[in-house]
């Protein structure tokens, strides 16, 4: 009988992170200021600390992990790797399913991986604090997580309507000793400009990454950090990748089918991007990165220069993009809620090495409220998105009597959104497809931008 779950030892956790920048089919094109001239370190040093600005345009495929950031990922790692067999049994299908457990961390998914690694290089270079924004607040708890345990500063700006809506993750916040500041604030330029205009204004995440990133800019003691879409975030969430090649391994498993979901790109290029070189050499795993259809920018974007935020603060990349200002009607995967995606999960989309597609709310509910009744653990409603991916091409194996592996990157659990589970399980989940005529729109009111080279 196989067994439930797979642990690694800590001894055989990955002492490397995998950079898939060698690896990739092209060259990343660089990042650009909004005249189309290349960025450089120096344009990025008063944000974010040389080693990180290093690692976003290294050449090196393997990156040593610092002991002191292993510690501390070692409160929680390695995150075990599951067996659903109560899913399958339930789904009558020959498949076997697995899920890659990042619930487990003291933040409650996947993104404290980067958070300590990021608190680590600022802390090495004398940053004494860190400003950071967070819309729901996944990211804030993180990063308020990992400043603490590196003793620094962390000042959060979070979009307000959440920090009146959503009390708890704020809670947390301040619980691990962060500043949490409701969106926009009178603290900022961009803040009191804003509040002139419309002091009842309820923020949203490009207000709050204006406000961070002016905040960092312009004090000599504080960096700015940022929790998905950057090379280096994507670098960092490989462990949990590189964790899973080992336990499938053990498990006697070859994976054809894995599936995430994406809002910055973050995780499922974790989940992933270790098991890109082999379907480069021409193995038949698929890769299979799951979206919203109301914030569809890989199924429905065009691949294009862009701003990374609607203030216009942040570098511009080419990446699969709805358009700086598109603004994602409010949906419960707060997560996935990001107008981009990162540039790397986006070139291999580009490429077809990645597929995409994206899910209305409501069959993901529905998956998540079946994968609760059967496997025990609550999805966060982001994570919902993967396990529908996964139930469908388990399904898919039903009718074809096909006996495949496939794995779920379970990116975090559900707790902080049982407001969410209620409207769910009280019929009030509106489902909505952004419109096609309104994408075009959006784009098509973007700049034209070109890199001077
Ligand atoms: C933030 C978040 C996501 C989306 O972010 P990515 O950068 O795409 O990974 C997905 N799942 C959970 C649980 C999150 O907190």
């Amino acid at each position: 009988m196989a067994d439930n779950k797979i642990f690694l030892s800590e001894k055989d956790m990955p002492q490397k992170w995998y950079n898939i920048i060698p690896d990739l089919p092209e060259p990343m094109s660089p990042y650009l200021k909004p005249d189309g001239s290349i960025i450089g370190p120096a344009d990025l040093a008063p944000l974010f600390p040389m080693e990180l600005i290093k690692q976003e345009v290294s050449q090196e495929r393997w990156i040593e992990i610092p002991d002191d950031i292993l510690k501390i990922l070692k409160i929680w790692r390695p995150s075990p790797l599951h067996r659903a067999f109560n899913l399958e049994k339930e789904l009558k299908t020959p498949a076997r399913i697995y899920f890659k457990n990042e619930g487990v961390s003291p933040a409650g998914s996947h993104k404290p991986n980067t958070a300590v690694a990021q608190a680590y290089y600022n802390k090495k270079e004398g940053v004494k604090r860190i400003a950071t924004e967070t819309g729901a607040g996944q990211w804030g708890s993180a990063l308020s997580f990992a400043c603490k345990l590196f003793d620094m500063e962390c000042t959060v700006y979070m979009v307000k309507v959440s920090y009146e809506q959503k009390p708890y993750r704020r809670i947390l916040m301040e619980t691990w000793g962060a500043n949490v500041f409701a969106s926009p604030t009178n603290k900022t330029k961009t803040g009191k400009a804003i509040l002139a205009k419309d002091p009842n204004c309820n923020g949203s995440l490009g207000i709050a990454i204006s406000e961070a990133v002016e905040d960092a800019a312009s004090r000599e003691d504080t960096k700015y950090s940022l929790g998905s879409v950057l090379n280096h975030v994507c670098m960092h969430q490989t462990i949990m990748g590189l964790e899973m090649q080992k336990q499938l391994q053990i498990a006697g498993e070859k994976p054809d089918i894995i599936v995430g979901c994406v809002g910055g790109g973050s995780n499922f290029a974790g989940f992933t991007f270790p098991f890109v070189p082999e379907k480069l050499k021409g193995s038949k795993i698929r890769l299979i990165a799951v979206e919203p259809t109301c914030c569809p920018s890989l199924t429905k974007g065009d691949y294009r220069y862009d701003y990374g935020d609607t203030g216009k603060m942040a570098p511009i990349a080419l990446m699969y993009t709805l358009g700086h200002d598109f603004v994602p009607p409010g949906i419960h995967a707060g997560g996935l809620r990001y107008h981009g995606a990162s540039p790397l999960v986006s070139m291999l989309v580009k490429k077809g090495i990645v597929e995409s597609r994206a899910y209305t709310q409501n069959p993901c509910f529905e998956a998540a409220v079946l994968f609760a009744r059967t496997e025990g653990y609550l999805p966060a409603p982001e994570t919902s998105h993967a396990i529908r991916a996964a139930i469908d091409e388990a399904i898919k194996c039903r009718e074809t009597k096909e006996a495949k592996c496939i794995v779920i990157g379970f990116s975090g659990h559900g707790h902080f959104d049982l407001a969410a589970y209620e409207n769910y399980n009280s019929g009030k989940l509106v489902d909505y497809a952004y419109p096609e005529e309104k994408i075009k729109a959006s784009l098509k009111a973007m700049p034209v931008i070109t890199p001077k080279m």
